[in-house]
């Protein structure tokens, strides 16, 4: 499966690669003496592919791993890393640990067959080095902060900022090119976070899938996101149909029918 784009430098030292499936973004930040890899693709299979072009990178090889949250397009080719530090939020390591196996089943019939094997293949990942609120990863000349800015896309996202080089990695709080996730989201939460993220101040804005952008598109997504949620209110308030608020949002249609969904099943 060819990547989507081939390393591109989006700041000082800080190269994201786009790969197919889903357009999933993987990304590589280098200090002087430490490389962080952030997100590591569906499968073993995968991982290894991004680990050969690791080589076309004037950086070693990763000295730790670091995942945004627990689905299984960022995290189930971690294992392709052995010995590396692994980071996630204390919740992306309780959800893969709760839900992993179950979740790699339900992606085999999202996925063509010819990703089966590949996805059987792969051990659920166990992050070792768990973040809870703020964890500042040291690379040499440059520090990576691993931020829990509340709830959004999931209960447990965690942003990377690099503040030397005004860079913040989403993760999936902000998608491009496609609609945000709500499966498992937060809607009236949701919000909130990307104000947190804005709040850093960084130029560059890496999303969790898609083509890398800059604050402006923060803000945007801020915007449309208060809109859902105000609309999500107004329907399990009993005072907006669904028909009505999915017309209304800025989202298609079926990504506002899973938002209400889990409007009506988280607090507001
Ligand atoms: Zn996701």
């Amino acid at each position: 499966m060819p990547a989507v784009t081939p390393w591109t430098e989006v700041a000082d030292r800080i190269w994201v690669r786009r790969y197919d499936p889903f357009d999933v973004n993987v990304t590589v930040v280098a200090g002087g003496h430490g490389v962080l890899l952030v997100d590591t693709r569906t499968s073993l299979h995968e991982a290894a592919e991004v680990r050969r072009h690791l080589a076309e990178l004037p950086v070693g090889a990763p000295t730790a791993v670091a995942l945004t949250h627990a689905h299984l397009d960022h995290s189930l080719g971690a294992g392709a890393f052995p010995g590396v530090p692994l980071y996630a939020s204390r919740g992306c390591r309780q959800t893969l640990t709760r839900h992993g196996v179950a979740e790699r089943e339900r992606w085999l019939e999202w996925l063509d067959e010819e990703h089966h094997p590949h996805l059987r293949a792969s051990p659920i990942p166990v992050p070792d080095h768990l973040v809870e609120g703020r964890h500042r990863i040291d690379l040499g000349d440059r520090d990576v902060d691993l931020l829990l800015l509340g709830h959004g896309h999931t209960d447990h996202d965690l942003v990377l900022h690099v503040a030397d080089a005004d860079t913040v990695l989403a993760g999936d709080l902000v998608e491009v090119g496609a609609p945000p996730a709500f499966e498992d989201a937060y809607p009236y939460e949701w919000p909130a976070t990307l104000a947190r993220i804005e709040s850093l101040d960084a130029e560059v804005v890496v999303p969790g899938h898609g083509e890398p952008s800059s604050r402006k598109l923060l803000a945007i997504r801020r915007q449309q996101h208060a809109h859902l949620a105000a609309l999500c209110r107004e329907v399990v308030g009993g005072v907006r149909s669904a028909t009505s608020a999915m017309v209304m949002s800025p989202f298609p249609e079926a990504t506002t029918r899973v938002a209400l969904d889990r409007a009506a099943a988280t607090a507001g």
